[in-house]
């Protein structure tokens, strides 16, 4: 296994001093399987205190001390280091009441999660105690011991197995999968925090669409406002699947950025409690974009996530089946320098994106709707590379030329928006002298 000088240098310096010293967990497993890792993690038999006599010469802190972990800088590269541990009791299914130090580092792998995350390398070979090359070669995610237990213990497992199974496409061995489903209460114990990491990390794994599917009753029981999607029939002849299977495949359509995949998986999360069956035998949704963006929102906020990542995710949510240009006049490059001042650009090519994938995840007949998406893609593209005035702080002219002019408080605003719905309608150029001559005779 491949690690940089700097971990090279942890490890010698540590075994120079008499301790044991390894690098440990994901970045042992991903160099077996042939993929990226940059964050290494260490395990050593020597003590917190000890870790910092050894490295004292090194900026170093520990504001994790009390778990075992210290920071060590070198090269400018932080290094986290953490004594070999068992860990003691857990009184509530999230942190241990007491952690002691060990000298064994078999002890040490036992408290760690899955066979595929207790392997380590002590600087010549890769060491595997428990197993875990076997399992990586099977792509199997096994927790250590017995499944059931380790999940009482910590609940973050749950959502750390499926967030694995996701990012590496792994399977869930059979014991460890049927203990998730019979332990899934406990993640009702689990900081908002926590289980939004992780849900973020399942979502922007490679396979999470298949994990979502497989493990919908957990996914559930974080998002407990999904549970009325799943097997809700949409009666409706556009969609071959239920409402949580349709957003499901929805995520797996749409490319491993957070906001877009959160937006997909929740985009008609209102659909059940706006459902009406209409004159025409079809079910209906009316108002259902709405609706789905304040339940995400409410979901979102209870899951604490970041405030620009909730309100990007219902903007997109709300406007999922807004028309980004009207059926009458689809071709008018009036409507998308519109759409680009309600939206700005990014959220704009976002929500074509939410489109894109929606359509991907209905029946197969209406398919056409992805060309006129991508169609409408590239118009936007080539639009934009003319740099069009769209926004009015991109006007050739500006407050202070509206008050030179005479103009007086909200009059200033409400003449620089007519100034630019006329350029975007085309009745006067984006050219200062022109502007101000249009400005004085309408
Ligand atoms: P990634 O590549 O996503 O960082 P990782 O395996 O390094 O994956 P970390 O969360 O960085 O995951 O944790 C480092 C190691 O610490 C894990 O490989 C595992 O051995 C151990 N570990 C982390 N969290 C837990 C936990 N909740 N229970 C038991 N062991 C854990
Ligand atoms: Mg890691």
């Amino acid at each position: 296994m491949k690690i940089t000088e700097g971990a090279k240098s942890i490890l010698k310096k540590l075994k120079s001093s008499g301790y044991e010293a390894y690098v440990v967990g994901g970045a042992v497993r991903n160099s077996l399987l042939g993929k990226p890792y940059a964050d290494y993690d260490f395990t050593t038999s020597a003590t917190p205190e000890e870790i910092l006599g050894v490295f004292c010469d090194c900026n170093t802190f520990a504001p994790g001390i009390k778990h075992g972990t210290v920071c060590v800088e070198i090269d400018g590269e932080v290094y986290e280091i953490t004594s070999f541990r068992s860990d003691g009791e857990y009184a509530d299914s999230r942190h241990p009441s007491s952690v002691s130090f060990v000298r064994s580092l078999d002890e040490d792998l036992c408290r760690r999660d899955f066979t595929v995350n207790a392997m380590c390398f002590d600087g010549e070979r890769i060491i595997d105690k428990l197993g875990g090359r076997e399992d990586c070669r099977d792509k199997i995610i096994r927790a250590i011991g017995d499944p059931i237990r380790r999940f009482e213990e910590d609940a973050l497992r749950i959502l750390r197995a499926l967030r694995f199974a996701s990012k590496l496409s792994f399977k869930i061995e059979e014991n460890t999968k049927r203990a998730i489903f019979a332990r899934k209460r406990l993640l009702n114990n689990i900081s908002a925090e926590r289980i939004a990491a992780e849900l973020s990390e399942i979502l922007l794994g490679e396979s999470c669409e298949e994990v979502l599917l497989e493990y919908a009753e957990i996914i559930c029981e974080v998002i407990p406002e999904l549970a009325p999607c799943i097997g809700f029939d949409q009666k409706n002849r556009y969609h071959t699947f239920d409402v949580y299977g349709h957003s499901v495949r929805a995520v797996g359509h749409t490319p491993p950025v957070l906001e877009l995949r959160l937006a997909a998986l929740l985009h008609d999360i209102g659909k059940p409690s706006t459902f009406r069956m209409g004159e025409d035998g079809q079910g209906h949704f009316y108002g259902h974009a709405r609706v789905s963006g304040e339940i995400a929102n409410s979901v979102l906020l209870r899951l604490k996530l970041r405030a620009a990542v909730r309100e990007e995710v219902v903007r997109l949510i709300a406007f999922h089946d807004y028309p980004i240009v009207p059926p009458e006049s689809p071709d008018d490059d009036k409507y998308l320098l519109r759409s680009l001042n309600k939206f700005g650009e990014k959220t704009l090519f976002r929500i074509l994106d939410i489109k894109r994938a929606d359509n991907l995840s209905k029946a197969p007949f209406t398919a056409a709707r992805i060309a006129e998406i991508d169609a409408l893609s590239d118009r936007l593209r080539a639009l934009l590379d003319k740099k069009p005035c769209f926004d009015i702080r991109a006007l050739a002219v500006n407050g202070r030329d509206m008050t030179s002019l005479g103009f007086k408080g909200r009059e200033v605003g409400e003449r620089l928006e007519m100034l630019l719905s006329a350029v975007i309608e085309g009745r006067v150029e984006n050219d200062r002298e022109k502007l101000i001559e249009y400005v004085k005779t309408t």
